[in-house]
């Protein structure tokens, strides 16, 4: 297959190609040019759009698509009252169809704004057993998503739960090293330090292979550092450090509070850390103070936390809210925009699935976007990222997707799915869980 016609940002050596094309074989990019090419069939004509590799969100949770505009009366005094009289309601009261219909609906708004891969951090404590599954068929069977799944542990709903957890993320990710599925592949998720007990982490740490990382939130909020001061003498990333979380495939989550001792470890550990901007402001926990972590040498990459599902959102956030904090215009640019965005979120993504990620290159996936966008300045590869953050980010308009080599977003529509019904459904099953939480 050849798609023609294209202005295309390689993010790699070759530079940026006006009017060129790339050759697609099975999975994967096999060459790429300027100009026409000979082949006249098989030809996808992109009438000079954009083509770029598709976005990777490095933490989100699909379950929280459903809880957009619930009218909650609550007026949270901390983070850990947001948790309890929000999310944690929500999580206890899904069930089979709002588990589904959560996934459709953060995969479909993930395709429409340019994901191909995402990360995800899934509790459904009122319904367990089996939940991930449900969040493989519809992301990987049905939207053709890259998706890494993974079961939030935790003990803040009892023994029972904590352990259904446990069983769930087990035999998912035995059932997933089986399947050998490109597109799928999954870890261990922890809620966070505060709601997990040393026996659950322990148990945990005992039952999987050593090469299997974690996904956890650390130090989103001040509670987190306190509560794992005041039980165990230490703060979080100490904590999570000695009993063995900390690996290489590891993902620690949002790190708002963090001493200096704390980065060395996560820096000696070579773990990854998600930034999530948006969610950090709407919860009002403070800013994680990212660009000290990359001074550091730490791999941030760049997550929404199922704060919508656009991840140019946050990519733009991110910049203002590091300036915005310091007082600093030069305080975050372009260059770490880079770094976190268009380098650091294909290496990890690369942590769990094998191949080359993130350039338009002769043996890297297919796995790119075509962006409609009238460009009223000129676009290059050296401002690609200006273009993303002032113009793209709030006129994104997709117009196709490919992920591993197959056509997913066609015209600016999800192939195979009926978007309308899918919405109309939607309603009423979010409906049925307001109602069930709210009451
Ligand atoms: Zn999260």
């Amino acid at each position: 297959m050849i798609i023609k016609n294209a202005e295309i940002f390689t993010n790699s050596d070759i530079g940026f190609i006006h009017n060129g094309w790339i050759k697609v074989e099975g999975d994967e990019i096999k060459e790429i040019g300027e100009g026409t090419h000979p082949q006249d069939e098989d030809i996808i004509d992109v009438h000079g759009r954009l083509l770029l590799p598709g976005f990777v969100n490095a933490h989100t949770h699909m379950y929280s698509a459903l809880a957009r505009g619930i009218p909650l009366d609550i007026r949270p005094r901390s983070f850990y009252e947001i948790l309890r009289d929000l999310w944690w309601k929500l999580d206890k009261g899904l069930e089979r169809d709002s588990i589904y219909y959560s996934a459709l609906i953060g995969g479909i708004e993930s395709l429409k704004s340019g994901v191909t891969a995402l990360i995800d951090h899934h509790a459904s404590y009122g319904y367990i057993k089996g939940s991930l599954n449900i969040l493989k068929e519809t992301l990987v069977d049905t939207l053709g998503l890259r998706v890494d799944l993974c079961y939030e542990i935790s003990d803040r709903w009892g023994e029972e739960e904590s352990r259904l957890a446990q069983e769930e993320s087990f035999e998912f990710l035995e059932y997933v090293k089986g399947l050998d599925n490109p597109l799928l592949s999954s870890h261990i998720g922890l809620h966070a330090s505060f709601t997990l007990k040393d026996e659950t982490l322990k148990n945990v740490v005992n039952n999987i292979p050593g090469d299997i990382g974690f996904h956890i939130h650390v130090a989103e909020g001040i509670e987190d550092q306190v509560d794992a001061i005041k039980r165990y003498g230490k703060r979080t990333i100490k904590r999570l450090d000695d009993l063995g979380i900390l690996r290489e495939k590891t993902i620690v989550v949002h790190g708002v509070h963090l001493s200096n001792e704390e980065k060395k470890i996560i820096k000696k550990r070579g773990v990854y850390f998600a930034h999530a901007p948006q969610s950090n402001m709407n919860n009002a926990v403070g800013t994680a103070h990212i660009k000290d972590l990359l001074e550091k040498g730490i791999n941030v990459a760049l997550g929404n936390d199922g704060f919508g599902f656009n991840i140019l959102n946050d990519l733009r956030v991110m910049m203002l809210l590091q300036k915005h904090a310091e007082r600093d215009f030069n305080r975050f640019g372009f260059d770490d925009l880079y770094k976190v965005f268009l380098v650091n979120n294909y290496r990890l993504l690369n942590t769990f699935f094998p191949g080359n990620y993130g350039k338009i290159a002769p043996g890297h996936k297919a796995d790119f976007v075509v962006l409609d966008y009238s460009s009223p300045t000129p676009l290059n590869g050296e401002n690609l990222l200006g273009h993303l953050i002032f113009g793209l980010a709030d006129r994104l308009k997709v117009d196709k997707v490919f992920i591993e080599g197959k056509l997913r977003v066609d015209n600016g529509k999800v192939l195979g799915i009926d978007e309308v019904e899918i919405y109309k459904e939607a309603q009423k099953v979010a409906s049925y869980l307001w109602n069930k939480i709210l009451n």
